[in-house]
């Protein structure tokens, strides 16, 4: 029968040099499914507790699922994780794009990088050989050029490239790995990781692409995928996740000035729709999608230009350089982005970065000797810019700020701890838990510090019909309260956590198989069973995901980070002071009360944060605990 994976994992050392291919049995894919299991599942069994996050003991994991590379939307992507120098905890990241797909076609489906190369290296991968070679003469060089060099070197111009820009050679905390140039494994500091280990790239090249155990189920849910977007996510490849900002705006949640609004009065010159009929010069998907999200923009602002090589501005990307920093100029957003892809850089940072200390500089705790002389305000497009090169280039203020929360907080002083919007060390997204109260949940909750991706969002499902008939598998039956966080709301975290958990243990595009969905949670259950030949069920499903959120957690309270951390920043408890959300905010005691009691659902204990005997020994992670 043929297989959906190729049962194949393989460990790279950087400072020995050596290559090592572990052949796990099937019943190790079946618990585990991949990606950010499989991250789990090497950090929790090989990397000591206590390990610096940059130093060569880290390891660098890079997985597939049982699912990527299939003919189907939605099934590009892969996982990379490692021990986050911004957490100092768990990391893991899901990334779009071809990489993944050509990464499983070249012979294996995940890769284990530990140790330090001597000089710079990358890692070439074809079909099955395994070379590491030096990279010397690519260090120092931007995204697309290290692409470029390296295309040339290997004779190859359809060789996919995963790699660090400058900013993961020099260490800027919150650097990104970047794939295909405009696809990035962005927060956590995955590049610096991989910088300290003196990686600059991994090259791959497949021509064993998987078909999956039964072919012709996987044509039948691939095709439904292929024109079921029309229904329900037509407006995203039309405008691409960009169209956001319009509906949050309107619902009076836009992040602005450093989320002290949530209107802001440039919404309209930075809507998807204006992109679409300004700077828009094409459309991109990722590998198998026909939906094409993915925008391609070109633009110049203040001197500065948005090279259409490196895409165009997500929604996150749009706001966090947009209305966030007060900025109206949709021109210098896609320069800044940019900027961001050449040397990768975690847009969503580098951009709460100079939110924060603009407001610092607004309320007075800092003056121009803090700010290599800068006057600074929102809206100044030009001022923005100039802050976002220094970060990249980690000059003056640039370089406090590219050190991350705790070095500008450090820098700014005591008083600035509330304008410091971050969890665990990791600046928050683009989403104002004040207007989707579940969000508060999945900032605290997260593994990796706030994240908007752990959980599908309050107004998915707050309306009857087909699209929440569809998530009745998964428990979810009655329209959701977005303005809740009482016990309903948490179930339906819980619930939808572990649906989207699921999504990133197989790396599904959240576009795809998420509500409003083009796959239903019942076509996921019949891709995998036609990918893989096995009887697998929802149960079953569900299991593997819990298990990837307890490893995480497991992970974190084996690192020092504890029920402590499970916060959310200061500002999302006090009133919203303008438009449709005026006066709403994050109830401090509900807050506290829907914590326990995901606590008390997920078995963890309160003092500690880690989960119960009984959870460990059902998801069948004993040997994860050492001495339980
Ligand atoms: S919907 Fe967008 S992000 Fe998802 S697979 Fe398609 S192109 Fe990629």
């Amino acid at each position: 029968m043929t297989k959906s994976y190729n049962g194949k994992i393989l460990h790279i050392d950087l400072t020995e040099e050596t290559v090592r291919i572990e052949e796990p049995n099937d019943v190790f894919y079946r618990t585990y499914l991949g990606g950010r299991n499989i991250v789990g599942y090497y950090l929790l069994k090989d990397l000591p507790d206590g390990v610096e996050p940059l130093s060569p003991d880290n390891m660098l994991v890079f997985a597939t699922s049982v699912l990527t590379g299939l003919p189907v939307c939605g099934v590009s992507r892969n996982s990379i994780g490692a021990k986050s120098p911004v957490t100092g905890g768990w990391a893991d990241s899901e990334v779009g794009g071809y990489w993944g797909a050509e990464f499983k076609a070249a012979g294996y489906d995940a890769m284990v990088v530990r140790g330090r190369a001597k000089k710079p290296v990358y890692i070439w991968i074809k079909d099955g050989a395994v070379e590491i070679k030096s990279a010397e003469a690519l260090w120092g060089m931007k995204t697309a050029e290290t692409e470029e060099a390296l295309r040339k070197e290997l004779g190859d111009s359809k060789i996919r490239v995963s790699q660090i820009g400058p900013g993961g050679e020099n260490l800027i905390q919150y650097s990104c790995i970047i794939q295909d140039l405009h696809f990035a494994a962005g927060r956590n500091g995955l590049g610096a990781v991989m910088g300290s280990k003196n990686l600059k790239a991994v090259a791959v090249r497949g021509t064993k692409k998987p078909e999956g155990a039964d072919p012709e189920a996987v044509k039948i849910i691939a095709k439904k995928a292929a024109t079921g977007w029309k229904t329900n996510r037509e407006k995203l490849g039309l405008h691409g996740t960009s169209m956001t900002s319009t509906v949050l705006q309107n619902g009076g949640q836009l992040p602005t000035r450093n989320f002290q609004q949530g209107l802001f009065e440039g919404a309209e010159k930075i809507s998807g729709p204006t992109m679409t009929d300004t700077i828009l010069t094409g459309t991109e998907g990722c590998y198998a999608c026909s939906i094409r999200c993915k925008r391609v923009v070109e633009a110049e602002s203040h001197g500065r230009k948005a090279d259409p090589i490196y895409g165009g501005p997500e929604y996150e990307t749009l706001a966090v350089f947009g209305s966030n920093l007060g900025c109206d100029d949709l021109s210098a957003i896609a320069a800044m982005n940019s900027l961001c892809n050449a040397y990768g850089v975690d847009t969503i940072s580098a951009g709460m970065s100079i939110s924060f200390l603009t407001e610092c500089y607004q309320k007075g705790f800092i003056d121009t000797t803090k700010t290599d002389g800068l006057e600074l305000k929102f809206g100044d497009a030009d001022l923005a810019l100039t802050l976002l090169e220094k970060i990249v280039r980690r000059e003056g203020v640039g370089d406090v700020l590219a050190r991350g929360v705790q070095a500008a907080l450090e820098y700014v002083g005591p008083a600035a701890k509330d304008i410091a919007i971050h969890v665990k060390g990791q600046y928050v997204p683009m989403h104002d838990p004040r207007g989707k109260n579940g969000i508060a949940l999945a900032y605290a909750m997260s593994p990796g510090g706030a994240d908007h991706l752990q959980s599908s969002h309050d107004g998915n499902l707050a309306a009857p019909g087909k699209v929440l008939d569809e998530f009745n598998p998964i428990g979810i039956y009655e329209p959701i309260q977005i303005l809740s966080l009482g016990m309903d709301k948490v179930r339906y975290y819980f619930r939808s956590h572990l649906w989207i958990g699921l999504l990133n243990v197989l790396d599904f595009c959240w576009y795809v198989a998420s509500p409003p969905s083009v796959l239903t949670p019942d076509d996921v259950q019949a891709l995998l069973r036609g990918a893989t030949g096995w009887n697998i069920n929802m149960w079953e499903m569900l299991k593997a995901s819990e298990r990837g959120h307890q490893m995480a957690r497991i992970f974190n309270c084996r690192n020092g980070v504890g029920p402590e951390k499970d916060v959310l920043p200061e500002r999302f408890f006090t009133p919203i002071t303008a438009g449709p959300l005026q006066g709403k905010h994050v109830d401090r005691k509900e807050f506290e009360e829907a914590k326990s009691m995901y606590y008390e659902m997920m078995g963890w204990d309160r003092k500690t944060g880690m989960p119960s005997l009984g959870r460990i020994v059902d998801l069948g992670l004993e040997w994860a605990v050492p001495g339980r």
